[in-house]
């Protein structure tokens, strides 16, 4: 008995669709073609519908353990499985920080437990995240972590994140570069521009970004490590990254969908839901990020999916945590405004969302074809909603995005071949078990 999803668009490697049927077997998609006998098999209709790839977010805060009032790793898988993803790596700046393996080991269990999607945790670089001693990446290592970072404040100094990337390089660990010179700040909760002076707010400056992007890089060359870029924001900072890769350092970055569609021209007033780090920045930042997507030099997208619980998020621009929630709007959202409107291709949309941060990341993920796990997610390109912040699975409703009507909402979410979600259904209870697979 498998599962057979009939009549359902898939895209060829010309980024054409054609019109197939998917037939899925175990965690594995066994055969692509027409005329499987339906009798065997539970039969999905695929009529009009899209049959992608699982999407993959490389940055997700699921915010358990330490502040489960913001998400948990139950509530958060749900909200990626929502909006079409099957792999999520998640940010270790919980309480306690994910700096130790048993740390990393609880992330598993509890993702195993309760988790609708495959969780990837990802270390942290120093211990508590305080910049001075490093972790045990090698301990880490041996329990499951893709990668480590400090997200959420930048490695403070040249020496110890060169020893954290001569360690990690080692092991062939990514490091995952949040990128903030705390010298350069000044207390800024915008980008420093326009909008923070029509406000008289505290702006955080561009090089606050791209100079500890341009040292990073330098140490990159020396030690060799694989080099990501979170969250990039600035023209300078796409600048240096596509110097970089011209150079042949093995430097990659990734791009919020925030930061591709909004700028600080876009705030209105002064809601907070529009406040996260890095800041919206200028439209020529904005536009320099379209570009540096389309030429390459930003490899993927990622959503840095940042749950706030409302109470925190009403408490004005100046005080209010950084960050928005992006899991369940960001096809969408991507969709309708760069591809509708003829900025990416469809087939380049989904290559940024699910094969390149596979391939970056050495995840055995991320395309569909027969062999490969069964990570799946039906899209209807023709479905049009709203976004209502109080219909999301994730317990934060802090998005900028309220009431932006978009097409293209998925419809279905499979991992490792069970259906985990779906508009008819919502949430499946099996998924309730092993559906976590660890790369
Ligand atoms: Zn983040």
């Amino acid at each position: 008995m498998g599962l057979l999803l009939k009549n359902g668009w898939v895209m060829n490697h010309q980024g054409k669709g054609i019109q197939i049927d998917v037939l899925l077997k175990g965690d594995r998609v066994h055969k692509l073609g027409k005329g499987f006998p339906e009798d065997h098999h539970q039969v999905i209709d695929c009529e009009g519908k899209w049959v992608l790839p699982g999407f993959i977010d490389m940055h997700v805060h699921l915010r358990e353990p330490g502040f489960e009032h913001k998400e948990t790793i139950e509530s958060g898988t749900r909200a990626a499985a929502k909006g079409g993803f099957t792999t999520i790596a998640c940010m270790p700046n919980t309480k306690p920080v994910l700096d130790a393996a048993e740390q990393i080991q609880s992330i598993h269990d509890q993702a195993k437990r309760v988790g609708a999607v495959n969780v990837l945790p990802i270390g942290a670089i120093t211990q508590r995240q305080l910049g001075e001693t490093l972790c045990d990446f090698e301990a880490m290592q041996r329990v499951g972590i893709v990668a480590v970072s400090d997200d959420g404040v930048g490695v403070q100094s040249a020496g110890k994140m060169k020893e954290a990337m001569s360690q990690a390089a080692k092991l062939g660990l990514p490091v995952v570069a949040h990128c903030e010179d705390n010298s350069l700040i000044q207390g800024g909760c915008v980008h420093d521009g326009a909008y923070a002076q029509t406000h008289g707010l505290r702006g955080i400056p561009s090089e606050c970004e791209a100079v500890h992007i341009a040292r990073d890089i330098l140490l990159a060359e020396q030690t060799g490590v694989h080099y990501h870029v979170c969250h990039i924001s600035t023209k300078e900072s796409v600048r240096l990254v596509r110097e970089a890769k011209h150079n042949g350092i093995p430097v990659t970055a990734e791009v919020t969908p925030h930061h591709l569609l909004l700028s600080e021209n876009d705030i209105p007033g002064l809601d907070p839901n529009f406040k996260m780090n890095p800041p919206l920045r200028s439209e020529e930042d904005r536009q320099a990020l379209i570009e540096g997507l389309l030429d390459g030099t930003i490899d993927f997208i990622a959503t840095d999916h940042a749950p706030h619980a409302q109470e925190e998020k009403e408490m004005g621009m100046e005080r209010a945590p950084f960050g928005i929630v992006g899991l369940e709007t960001a096809f969408p959202l991507l969709y309708t405004h760069l591809v509708q409107k003829g900025l990416l291709t469809l087939k380049a949309l989904i290559d940024k969302l699910t094969r390149v941060p596979a391939e970056r990341f050495n995840l055995a993920r991320g395309t569909l074809r027969e062999g490969a796990i069964a990570d799946i997610t039906i899209v209807d390109l023709e479905l049009e909603q709203s976004i209502n912040p109080r219909d999301f699975a994730s317990k934060g409703q802090n998005t900028p995005f309220t009431n932006w009507t978009c097409q293209g909402w998925p419809t279905m979410t499979i991992v490792n071949g069970q259906v985990v979600w779906s508009t008819e259904r919502g949430i499946e209870q099996q998924s309730q078990e092993g559906v976590v697979n660890h790369d």
